[in-house]
């Protein structure tokens, strides 16, 4: 509009100083990018799609001029006032980055736990592998170790599959038929509460449940694209696989689940007309779903920006079935050890027995950790060593700031109210 064209000529000399850091007077596409980077807006971030894209169409690269930079700056200016004044949620991006590359160093040398060997796909994973991959609710992104590896999503599609029954059903109707309380015993086990329900949407029988009201008027190969490219948009459009071989060892090894699921249409605790075992193999393919942790970390990164994608700006999950959903992260996301998560770590989380964790902090970043070797709960040793030396370190425990005074944890965040 007129006002933001009006506000160029000034804002862009000041963003055009604040990046040229010699006499030449002249920038060039390197040095941006170099410096966005630094702050961790990536090339491909949709944010600054746009100025990208007008410097990529500049004559002489080498050579942009004040008069060329703001042409080219027109159509993202908010975002870049915002990196301009230092506001993004992480203003110190480059520090962070060293501090948690220290934290992922001293914890890639915990080789306890082993790898998940019910099926074979997940028995030959390599449990070397460890990957670390951080989105800000500014899309700041930051990598460490194995990112280009995929995995199989496992448990953790659970907080997915109850935000998609969330979005169309709402919640009276989804806690109709689970209930919202830890169980307190194994992801597995073969238990109800007391209204013959599952106890919550993050163990088995609450997921099994969650997927048999995924669009359940659609046919079932729709409602599997739905899931997909539900994924998709939560990630920003990452690569979102699917490991057949995964989803038939799955089926192939689902006495439990079976035992679930009958046990559950026994107490009539599924919506009517519900497929029994096309809601099992519907379950066994969310499990199935497999990306990376740079994905991952977007994906949690959306639920800390309450829904909406901090990459592209589409609002996948509504802010309140986002904050139901870190809700039952909170108390049940981490297996038998989600008490103990809760009170050391104090953050919303879900794991997945591939060895995956995604931990989010709200209104400031998701975090994903891959590391195969899980304890005998079923949750990733080092994912678990990770979140403990991150909340050392920083003040991220949701309860932290109750004692910030005499905490020697440092604070990464802006904060509005400080300059
Ligand atoms: N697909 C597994 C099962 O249903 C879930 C494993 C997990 O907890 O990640 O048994």
């Amino acid at each position: 509009n007129d006002q933001s064209i009006a506000q160029v000529p000034c804002l862009g000399t000041r963003i055009f100083h604040s990046l040229v850091k010699n006499d030449s007077g002249f920038l060039t596409t390197k040095e941006i990018k170099t410096q966005f980077y630094e702050l961790g807006i990536e090339y491909k971030n949709q944010k600054l799609k746009k100025f990208f894209k007008n410097l990529d169409i500049l004559e002489d690269p080498n050579k942009i001029t004040f008069s060329d930079f703001s042409k080219a700056i027109k159509d993202d200016l908010i975002f870049l006032e915002k990196i301009l004044h230092k506001n993004l949620v992480i203003p110190d991006f480059k520090n962070f980055c060293d501090e948690i590359t220290e934290i992922f160093e001293k914890t890639k040398a915990n080789k306890d736990g082993k790898v998940a060997s019910y099926i074979p796909q997940l028995g030959r994973v390599n449990p070397e592998k460890y990957a670390m991959s951080i989105c800000t609710i500014d899309g700041q992104q930051f990598h460490l170790g194995d990112i280009k590896d995929n995995f199989c999503v496992q448990s953790s599609s659970k907080p997915f599959s109850y935000c998609m029954a969330l979005e169309d059903l709402g919640s009276k109707k989804v806690h109709s038929h689970v209930g919202r309380e830890p169980s307190g015993k194994g992801f597995n086990e073969l238990t109800l509460n007391e209204k013959g329900l599952p106890h919550n949407p993050m163990i088995n029988s609450g997921a099994i449940m969650t997927c048999s009201m995924i669009k359940a008027h659609l046919d079932i190969a729709d409602r599997f694209d739905y899931v997909l490219e539900t994924w998709k948009k939560l990630s920003g459009y990452s690569y979102i696989g699917f490991n057949n071989s995964v989803y038939l060892s799955e089926r192939q090894t689902a006495d439990r689940n079976f035992a679930l699921a009958y046990f559950m249409r026994e107490k009539r605790a599924f919506p009517e007309k519900t497929n029994l075992l096309e809601t099992l193999e519907f379950y066994f393919q969310c499990c199935s779903i497999e990306l990376n942790s740079k994905a991952m970390a977007n994906i949690a990164a959306t639920l800390a920006n309450g829904g909406t994608s901090p990459l592209t700006e589409e609002e996948i999950f509504s802010p309140s079935t986002v904050k139901n959903c870190l809700s039952l992260m909170g108390s049940c996301g981490m297996y038998d050890f989600s008490g103990e998560f809760s009170f050391k770590i104090g953050l919303p989380a879900k794991s997945g027995i591939s060895g995956v964790i995604i931990l989010v902090i709200p209104n400031v970043m998701g975090i994903c950790i891959w590391s195969p070797r899980v304890d005998h709960l079923g949750n990733s040793v080092r994912g678990l060593d990770f979140c403990q030396e991150l909340v050392s370190h920083y003040n991220f425990h949701m309860y932290d700031s109750l004692v910030s005074h005499n905490l020697e944890k440092k604070d990464p965040r802006h904060h509005k109210n400080k300059s």
